[in-house]
């Protein structure tokens, strides 16, 4: 029962092959920042409707999230599928996005008429303001994933791994408050709020060497002053911390700022130190699901690399690193670029409409749905990755408990959905 389901999910997902790489093409042509996917939302909401879903859009209060019901409800596990959706400003579909929602919409229609039969529920969430604004945080706070059994998405990248590195990180707006004078007439009774930020940069700068070479610190100036002939009164950057957890998270975000607050200090200016909302915790994967996921992919013909295969430097965070601390989850990544291509880079942006993108769309969508129904049929799966959830991380019990072990990367072809007759 089990593999005839796999296979009548992955033959819906080659009939709608067209369409679905149609919809990626949509969105990566009109790409929309974060809570701004008005248009990518009505998409999605329009073909999850017409695929027998029972759909609601500006779900949870959100005006650019949508949920897609189907199964029976007081069933099997609910598997909730994220879709992705936004872009990143001034680039484009720079992180493949498109992609991510291609894929989740391709496996929520292709689960859609399994899930009452199988005896399991899915629900495919359109998450807006993956790249900044937290959008499955809120999600989650207003209850989405309640009661939920899983959460996954697939998502592009150079590197293809089933467990890629995925780290905490947390913003800081910076705002340095000087003193407005006469750039050369007065100077002396200025305070320059850009030379205080731009030695709080330098020190920044400096306290990279001195970090655990897993954690990172970047940023920008948003406000550098407003004419060169005034000393500048006000500027402002923004600062990204990151860290393997939480807990490291919260001392590399006391070193940035002690840099900022010393470069003010310096120039005798003041800083307003604003850590944003929401917090990206690290991604914490599923041992088990991630194990399903990965025979999934290798039956499809991939080879995922193991973690290990990937340098530590190769790491990003998202979102659903939250929720992966809520229900168990799993956060895939396809390659669709040779490994030399950098995520957020316009040549990302350009892959991310290529044949490999096109391949990890239809791929990524059955292995979502194979997923999906090894969660709700396999008698072992479900009860494992509860018992995953439940162990702190970092116990024996889940160490011992490794996906299958993963092959360098193949240079053959995915294979056809006969390879799921094995
Ligand atoms: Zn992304
Ligand atoms: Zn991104």
């Amino acid at each position: 029962m089990n593999e005839t389901a796999k296979r009548r999910a992955c033959a819906t997902v080659d009939r709608l092959a067209g369409e679905l790489i149609a919809v990626s093409r949509d969105l990566h042509a009109h790409p929309e920042t974060a809570h701004r996917e008005h248009r990518a939302a009505a998409l999605l909401a329009d073909r999850l409707a017409r695929g027998g879903l029972a759909v609601e859009r500006g779900a949870y209060g959100l005006p650019t999230a949508v949920a897609g019901r189907a199964g029976q409800s007081g069933g099997g596990p609910l598997v909730v599928i994220c879709c992705e959706y936004d872009a990143l400003p001034g680039m484009g579909h720079a992180c493949g996005h498109n992609v991510v929602a291609a894929a989740g919409l391709g496996a929520g229609l292709a689960l859609a008429a399994l899930a009452g039969p199988l005896g399991g529920r899915v629900l495919v969430l359109g998450t807006p303001a993956e790249e900044r604004g937290g959008g499955k945080i809120l999600l989650a706070k207003r209850g989405a994933f309640d009661g939920a059994g899983a959460a996954m998405l697939i998502h592009p990248g150079p590197h293809e791994t089933v467990m890629p590195h995925l780290i905490a990180v947390s913003t800081l707006h910076a705002i340095l408050i000087g003193k407005a004078a006469h750039a050369s007439m007065n100077p002396d009774a200025g305070i320059n709020a850009l030379d205080a930020l731009v030695l709080g940069y330098l020190g920044v700068n400096a306290l990279r060497q001195h970090l655990p070479q897993t954690d990172k610190v970047h940023g920008i100036i948003t406000l550098g002053g407003t004419a060169p002939n005034v000393i500048p009164a006000r500027t402002a950057g923004r600062f990204m911390a990151r860290s393997t957890t939480l807990a490291g998270l919260v001392a590399t975000r006391r070193r940035v700022e002690a840099c900022l607050a010393a470069g003010a200090q310096a120039a005798g200016a003041r800083l307003v130190a604003h850590w944003q909302w929401p917090t990206y915790r690290e991604m914490r994967h599923n041992l088990p699901l991630a194990a399903a996921m990965q025979a999934n992919l290798r039956a499809l013909g991939r080879r995922p690399l193991a973690p290990a295969a990937i340098p530590p430097s190769q790491a990003g965070s998202t979102d659903l690193g939250n929720v992966s601390h809520l229900i168990p989850a799993v956060h895939p990544k396809l390659a669709i670029c040779p490994p030399d291509v950098a995520q957020h880079s316009p040549a990302f942006a350009r892959w991310a409409i290529g044949p490999a993108a096109d391949r990890a769309i239809l791929d990524g969508a059955k292995a979502l749905a194979m997923t999906a129904i090894d969660i709700w049929l396999s008698p072992t799966l479900y009860p494992a990755m509860r018992a995953d959830f439940a162990t702190p991380p970092g116990r024996p019990s889940r160490r011992r408990c490794r996906p299958a072990p993963a092959a360098t990367r193949s240079a053959h072809p995915p294979a056809a959905v006969a390879a799921l007759d094995r």
